[in-house]
């Protein structure tokens, strides 16, 4: 059945006890057992719940995947799949990864033993295989990436990662199932922020990892109730229901971001926009190979970090906030907001870029916004 029949219906049977339509809330910690061992299938809800069930049978079937694992958080998500590698062993990861993920793998593994090796989107799509040893244990890729928008081609990478023995891990946060489907493409683990579109109305965090490989599944799940970063049934419910206006979402997001971004290139006082769907973006032909669509986040170059400092504050339309993919549409700077904890780093985003999520209001309304704050910008030096 197609996407959008799937995220409606898929782990969604009508409630067997009273018919409801929609997925009971299981608020509950424990069940009951008629003897010693003898229950419906969950016995405490750290080990499972069946409101998680339901979204993690649904989830797992929009990436194509045999094994969904739902977590706390989108964090909670990649700290479980790093229990998949050991002091000692080696993660090559693409350098303009998500913040969080980089304060992670840099202030928490790294001091305990852990070796990464950061590598910029354009050599992660064609030349990996020269970065790769035999303690590579994972490739860690995401794409679109966050806030820069580069695009690794995740086939050519799984090829490289595979021939040297290293699991493919594909941050699919900003592109959703809908869009891309990582592990159709090669790769071995999918791994989301819940918050973000698939939650799709900025009130839950949470994450998730799917897998086709019966080995990895098992583990991710041992490792789901053993080391504990589970979401609540409340918040698996808010994203089943996030989950049925997907598509729709999606497909407005996009047109909206289109828009925004053939807005911005025009402008006098944009020095350059940063969207996959520009045919003059580096990743355009991967990304148009990849991807149904190129997604509602779109991020440019202000002309001074000052510039993008003061144009944020004054957007009234766009929400000064970090986070993206809710229906409302957000703008941030990410070198002082989402992306801090990369200030350091040799991969730093510009100071002067400025990240967009295009919600779903009306294009026309966001445009206009937007050319109100850029107007009375300072003028650009001659
Ligand atoms: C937000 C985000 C994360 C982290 O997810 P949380 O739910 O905030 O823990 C990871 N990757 C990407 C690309 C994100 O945008």
């Amino acid at each position: 059945m197609d996407f959008e029949t799937r995220a409606i219906h898929d782990g969604q049977e009508p409630d067997s006890a009273t018919g409801a339509v929609t997925v009971p809330i299981y608020q509950t910690s424990t069940y009951v057992q008629e003897e010693v061992g003898v229950h419906k299938g969950y016995d405490y809800s750290r080990v499972a719940n069946p409101t998680r069930t339901a979204l993690q049978v649904c989830l797992a079937s929009l990436e194509g995947a045999e094994h969904g694992i739902a977590f706390s958080s989108g964090l909670g998500a990649t700290t479980t799949i790093m229990h998949l590698v050991n002091p000692g062993e080696r993660v090559v990861c693409v350098n303009d990864v998500y913040g969080g993920v980089y304060r992670m793998f840099s202030q928490v593994y790294e001091p305990k033993g852990y070796e990464f090796t950061y590598l910029p989107a354009a050599d992660v799509s064609a030349n990996l295989a020269d970065h790769l040893d035999e303690r590579t244990r994972i490739v860690w890729i995401e794409t679109p990436t966050n806030p820069t928008l580069n695009i690794v081609d995740v086939h050519a990478a799984a090829e490289a990662a595979h021939a040297a023995g290293a699991l493919v891990v594909v941050d699919n946060t900003f592109a959703t199932p809908y869009l891309q489907q990582p592990l159709a493409l090669g790769a071995d683990v999918v791994v989301h922020s819940l918050t973000k579109y698939l939650g799709g109305h900025s009130d839950l965090i949470g994450g998730f990892a799917a897998t086709n490989d019966p080995t990895v599944a098992e583990r991710l799940f041992f490792l789901q109730k053993s080391l504990g970063a589970v979401p609540g049934p409340f918040d698996c419910w808010l994203v089943l229901r996030g989950l049925k206006t997907l598509a729709v979402r999606m497909r407005q997001h996009c047109d909206n971001a289109r828009a925004v971004a053939e807005f911005l290139s025009g402008h006098p006082r944009v020095e350059r926009v940063l969207y996959p769907g520009l045919p003059d973006h580096p990743g355009h032909d991967v990304a148009a190979r990849q991807m149904r669509d190129f997604g509602g986040m779109v991020s440019f170059l202000a002309e001074s970090e000052e510039g993008a400092v003061e144009l944020v504050a004054r957007t009234k339309l766009w929400l000064l906030a970090e986070s993206l993919g809710g229906v409302e549409s957000l703008i941030e700077v990410p070198a002082r907001m989402t992306h801090a904890s990369t200030a350091n780093a040799p991969f730093a985003v510009p100071r002067n870029l400025v990240r967009l999520s295009v919600g779903i209001e009306s294009a026309d309304d966001l445009i206009a916004d937007l050319e109100a704050a850029l107007v009375r910008a300072p003028a650009a030096r001659a």
